[in-house]
């Protein structure tokens, strides 16, 4: 510990006296008034203009840990740094987490929640610290840093700002006052009073209680060039009067483990649990070796794409939820439970590693899911998609939206049988394109028996019920000598270009009389 500053150059170095003093703060965010065991958790992005899969999986283990324990989830913007352009990157985060269904409790009373206006409640634990002798100004440029570093590096010493190096950890008031008369503006450092040849435990709620040598470290709490809390000081202040109880973050942090547990301890506060995620991975396609969804090269890592591309929001949370919490596919597959919201998701049972995000696996859940959807809702989701990412798709159906009704609902009608042919809102539309003349593309490859056509056509009349269509097409094979296979197959691909569809029959009578006597028509006169 050093000697603590005065108030007066406190205030100096901070630029302002401090707002409020830690009692103040105490009685101004509270604890909160919840049932024992409820979570307050949160997801805390910096605002990037992109959203990462593995941060949509963070918001989905908060959000479903505060929701099933009758507790409270929030959204907290870190943009500590000002270079970065704010609104349309906030938009992105909120409008995600809207349409995944994660909602967030911002009640006022813990707020605001972002951090570029959190600035008084920094700045007042800041002055406790500086008052306490735990934290000083430091006066030191980028340029004296890189020195520092170059001359570390040099010598074979540890990088960064710690002991002997710290140039300005026992700076005296008057040199303060001389340094803040000349216009240097000081960022404020922690003053460690760790030593690495200590051991500091840090309980983590997944991994345990994990030892790592203390922080000497006189890490950076408040920044020079904008007032603005570093990320390791945002999170302790704003963890604390959040009431936070449990931290879900990435595994990325776990280096700074040791330095956040000795924040805590250094205020007095009891810190949160902490829950550090694996990162979501996938195999590469070149190399055959697992790695982590990269943000460059994987379109899949970015939640947007999903969006876009018409995935059900619905299959993509059972599936992140799922690596979360890997029993639930079972209980769902035994019928002891129905969505993801409704299995208990245990803190101790995340995956600490390596997480695999398999495309082909998503595809499966997405499946599954559609399959159970009604057709009225079914159809609701095409055409919202439609609406959204393609308006030449959106006239189409708009022309007509009972067509898109009855082809959808296509052998639909038996809960047991469905189909799994579909999997986006998109794939949807393209897996039915050839209803519409202008998507339909004939098959050059097949080839036709236009006799067989011939003789269905001369017999066709769509007001035929199922037996009676059928009889006619078992009668023609006779006639011909074929299997009756043979003439539903030309008739299928006649109408449709395909060799694999729904019941013909059925798509016959969404297509009517004239489509289909149409298409069959250009096949024989092709
Ligand atoms: N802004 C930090 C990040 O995006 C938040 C980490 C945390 O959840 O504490 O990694």
């Amino acid at each position: 510990m050093r000697k603590g500053l005065s108030a007066e150059v406190i205030a100096r170095v901070l630029g302002a006296a401090p707002k409020y003093t830690l009692e103040e703060l105490e009685a101004k965010y509270p604890p909160r008034n919840l049932p024992e065991g409820a979570f307050v958790t949160r997801f805390a992005p910096s605002p990037t203009g992109y959203m990462h899969i593995g941060g949509l999986y963070q918001a989905f283990i908060d959000c479903k840990l505060a929701r099933q324990s009758g507790g409270v989830f929030m959204l907290r913007i870190e943009d500590t740094d000002t270079k970065r352009e704010v609104a349309d990157a906030v938009r992105i985060i909120e409008d995600s987490m809207h349409r995944f269904g994660l909602e967030y409790n911002d009640i006022p009373e813990y707020g605001p929640y972002y951090q570029s206006q959190r600035k008084d409640i920094y700045h007042s634990v800041a002055a406790d610290l500086l008052a306490r002798g735990l934290a000083y100004p430091c006066f030191l440029t980028p340029e004296d840093m890189d020195k520092i570093r170059e001359n570390q590096k040099a010598a074979g010493f540890a990088t960064g700002i710690y002991g002997e190096f710290a140039r300005d950890r026992d700076i005296s008031e008057e040199e303060i006052t001389r340094r803040l008369d000349a216009g240097e503006v000081p960022s404020i450092r922690l003053y460690s009073m760790g030593n690495p040849a200590n051991r500091i435990f840090c309980k983590d709620a997944v991994r345990g209680s994990i030892g790592f040598p203390e922080n000497n470290e006189d890490i950076v709490l408040i920044k020079s060039n904008d007032g603005l809390p570093t990320y390791h000081f945002a999170h302790l202040c704003d963890d604390h009067f959040m009431r936070t109880t449990h931290v879900v973050r990435g595994e990325e942090w776990l280096p700074s483990f040791p330095l956040h547990i000795q924040l805590f301890r250094m205020m007095g506060w009891t810190p949160p649990l902490y829950i550090h995620t694996s990162t979501i991975d996938k195999i590469d396609e070149e190399t055959g070796k697992q790695r982590k969804l990269s943000k460059r090269h994987d379109p899949e890592a970015n939640v947007a794409f999903f969006l876009q591309d018409g995935w059900p929001v619905e299959a993509v949370l059972e599936y992140l939820g799922n690596i979360a919490a890997s029993g639930y596919e079972e209980a769902k597959s035994k019928g002891q439970v129905k969505s993801i919201w409704d299995y208990e998701m245990r803190p101790k049972k995340i995956p600490m590693s390596g997480a695999l995000f398999d495309m082909k696996k998503l595809e499966w859940w997405a499946k599954e899911y559609i399959a159970t959807l009604p057709v009225d809702e079914l159809v609701k989701r095409v055409r919202d998609w439609a609406d959204e990412y393609d308006l030449q798709w959106a006239a189409r159906i708009g022309n007509d939206p009972e067509y898109l009704k009855n082809i959808l609902a296509i052998e639909r009608d038996n809960p047991k049988r469905i189909r799994k042919d579909f999997i986006t809102w998109k794939q949807t539309l393209q897996e039915v394109s050839y209803f519409w003349d202008d998507l339909f593309v004939s098959n050059k490859d097949y080839e036709f028996n236009k006799d067989l056509l011939s003789a269905f056509l001369s017999t066709f009349d769509i007001c035929d019920d199922k037996d009676s269509w059928w009889a006619k097409i078992v009668a023609i094979a006779a006639d011909k000598g074929v299997k009756n296979g043979e003439v539903a197959m030309n008739l299928r691909v006649a109408l449709t270009g395909r060799t694999n569809t729904p019941d013909l029959y059925s798509i016959m009578q969404v297509m009517g009389q004239d489509k289909v006597v149409s298409r069959i028509k250009d096949v024989i006169n092709g």
